[in-house]
């Protein structure tokens, strides 16, 4: 029987609506097919219904045959048709973001280490730790292929079998985990969807029949199925190639009785050192018992960055070759604020890290009192202090420093720890969330800022000679809708809360205020037509490029805010990249470059009457606070850490005038 009709499952049949189509076609005996166009494909297989990228809108025929072929079609077309149909409930979140960068190279000697002896990392999350290597370096698969006499292939199909077995239980076991968070389970779910896929398993069974070892069957079929998901012209599908890659290692392992590193055997307190950690170990990582993070590779957005701040864990990234010595080495300490590690620790060096830590657990204590206090400046106007935050599981964090709301949220981070990316539903319930977490405060939600050194799994990018001045944040927003109206929808909808505002980052036009403003009104119309209640948000930029400092005056008649981001005004206005040890010394908010551009930044938006911030890491510094305020800075954002320092120092400037 067959049955043609137009899909109406909102954004498609990706990630979860796809499972939930799977799965209810595999609840009738018949089988099932979907075809599109002259893709026909079996509908019980989610990496094959996927890949056929079967999107809203699209028309397709559903075939069934067997013995409840009718209920099966009627049942089947009846999801199709429903918008809601598999729309994921509940939001997800993520960590994070660090302001990494390598910092006070100049005092670096010859050899690359500091004079003190330490190796020079990027600071990406702060505070001071000592404790064991805890080594996680997985091992690699170097297997060679191997033909097989015609004897051996029903035992490797049946070690085939029971690996996939093995690795099917596993998720579903680490599914169980109580601790799990929603992002955790996200990924999991993903790639336990992949093992379980039968019509997947199949291609490699018969790979093997063929005569090859198992593992290169695996590597064959799973190389072909993640560059066919790649190669998908949908974001969200393509960026699943990552995980049936994820999936094919497990296997791998499995099948050459090869034992992964498992993170969870991490004694408590130790520093996790690495050349690199992906989401899936990350996934199972228990946080709590993890005391540093060490990486050779790593960076400002890097998925271990953003977890090591979110959880308040020193991390120390970019370690490049120094990442050996520590490997090496039993004991090792770090240092997350400066982005120095030590291999070899003197008494000297012992007793300075226990005075640091003492230090900040006393401070910490003694600024407690300042979490509830309303700082002012000396005219009465209030200075809101808020925080930057990048997922759900910091709102705890930001509420018990006395966040006065959200100043930036990196709504990237939510894209960036995703299996794919994440629907508008998703969206919505996460941007609810966090407005309701600090209502009647306003929460400031950056739109996608990706591209350049931060690219984001499914999408595609462009090979760039120099990416910080490349297709990133607005610009690449704008040419990809398809990204970004669901953002703008989901925001729209969230809005109806009221507190929720939004800023733009990496402007450098008023054409891309315009252009986005557009697109919000499109989005605006959509949801009307569509019956879906929303409310206009306000919106601001970041002044974060040298062209939006000079168009500051035309771009405060065009938005409600503005909000510094020195991290990246300070590499434009220095031309000197924040990622470069080389050019740290450069790399300089301070420079009287950077605040003169801060100072005519903050003169454009004061005389306009509209709100200047930062959200820059500058922020939070207790040395320049005074200045800024007396700039006419009234917000200030910065992690919830820095926020009842720098409440401190806005109630002392007070008193003291
Ligand atoms: C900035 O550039 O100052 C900023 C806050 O944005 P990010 O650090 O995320 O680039
Ligand atoms: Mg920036």
């Amino acid at each position: 029987m067959e049955r043609a009709t137009i899909v109406r499952v909102r954004e498609g049949l990706h990630a979860r609506p796809a499972t939930c189509f799977v799965k209810l076609a595999k609840s009738f005996q018949s089988d099932v097919e979907i075809v599109k166009g002259a893709n026909r494909v079996n509908a019980k297989s989610s990496v094959k219904l996927m890949l056929a990228s079967v999107l809203e809108a699209d028309p397709v025929v559903v075939r069934t045959s067997g013995a409840d072929e009718a209920e099966a079609l009627e049942a089947l077309v009846r999801f199709l048709e429903d918008p809601e149909s598999g729309i994921e409930a509940g939001g997800a979140a993520t960590p994070a973001a660090p302001a990494a960068t390598r910092t006070d190279a100049s005092a670096d000697k010859d050899d690359g280490r500091t004079e003190d002896g330490g190796l020079r990392g990027i600071a990406a999350s702060e505070g001071k730790v000592v404790g064991p290597v805890f080594g996680y370096f997985p091992p690699s698969i170097d297997s060679a292929e191997r033909m097989l006499a015609e004897g051996e292939i029903d035992d490797e199909i049946a070690l085939l079998s029971r690996s996939v077995a093995v690795i099917r239980r596993r998720m579903v076991d680490s599914l169980s985990a109580p601790e799990l968070s929603p992002v955790h389970r996200g990924i999991i779910a993903a790639l336990a969807e992949i093992v379980a896929d039968d019509a997947v398993i199949e291609e490699m069974a018969t790979e093997v029949r063929k005569g090859r070892d198992a593992v290169t069957a695996v590597r064959e079929v799973i190389g072909k199925t993640a560059a066919a998901f790649a190669a998908v012209d949908d974001p969200y599908i393509a960026a699943r190639a990552d995980d049936v890659t994820a999936v094919g290692r497990q296997l791998c392992l499995e099948l050459l009785g090869r034992k992964d590193i498992v993170l969870e055997d991490i004694p408590a307190g130790s520093i996790l050192v690495a050349e690199d950690i992906g989401a899936f170990d990350l996934a199972r990582a228990p946080l709590d018992r993890i005391g540093g993070i060490a990486c050779a590779q790593g960076g400002a957005t890097s998925h271990i960055a953003i977890i090591g701040r979110s959880h308040g864990i020193p991390t120390v990234l970019g370690l490049r070759g120094g990442i050996e010595a520590l490997r090496g080495a039993t004991e090792i300490a770090l240092d997350g604020t400066h982005g120095v590690a030590y291999d070899v620790l003197d008494d000297d060096l012992r007793a300075r890290f226990a005075a640091a830590v003492a230090k900040a657990a006393a401070e910490k204590k003694a600024l407690a009192v300042y979490r509830s206090i309303v700082p002012k400046r000396a005219d009465g106007t209030v200075i809101e202090v808020a925080a930057n935050i990048g997922s759900l599981e910091e709102i705890d964090a930001a509420r018990a420093a006395g966040a006065m709301g959200v100043g930036l949220f990196r709504s990237e981070l939510l894209f960036m720890l995703q299996t794919g990316l994440p629907s508008e539903e998703m969206q919505y319930q996460t941007y609810v969330t966090l407005a309701r977490a600090f209502a009647p405060h306003p929460v400031i939600v950056r739109t996608l800022d990706v591209g350049g050194d931060k690219p984001l799994a499914g999408i595609q990018f462009p090979e760039e000679a120099n990416p910080f001045l490349g297709w990133r944040g607005i610009r690449m927003c704008l040419d990809r809708p398809d990204i970004f109206k669901p953002q703008l929808r989901a925001l729209l909808r969230a809005a109806v809360g009221g507190n929720i505002e939004v800023m733009l980052p990496m402007v450098s036009d008023l054409g891309e205020v315009r252009r986005t403003r557009a697109l919000i009104e499109d989005c605006a119309a959509e949801l009307t037509a569509e019956g879906v209640p929303f409310e206009r948000f306000a919106v601001g930029v970041m002044i974060e490029t040298p062209a939006a400092v000079m168009i500051a005056r035309e771009l405060a008649k065009e938005v409600s805010f503005f909000s510094i981001g020195t991290n990246d005004l300070t590499q434009y206005i220095m031309a000197a990249d924040r990622l470069n040890s080389s050019v740290a010394g450069l790399n300089d908010v301070t420079n009287i470059a950077v605040m003169n551009a801060i100072e005519m930044t903050a003169r454009a938006g004061v005389e306009a009457g509209i709100m200047v911030g930062m959200c820059g890491e500058a922020a939070g510094r207790v040395d320049l606070i005074p200045r800024f305020i007396a700039m006419g800075l009234t917000e200030l954002s910065m992690s919830p850490a820095s926020i009842p320092r720098a409440k401190k120092c806005i109630v002392d400037l007070t008193t003291a005038t």
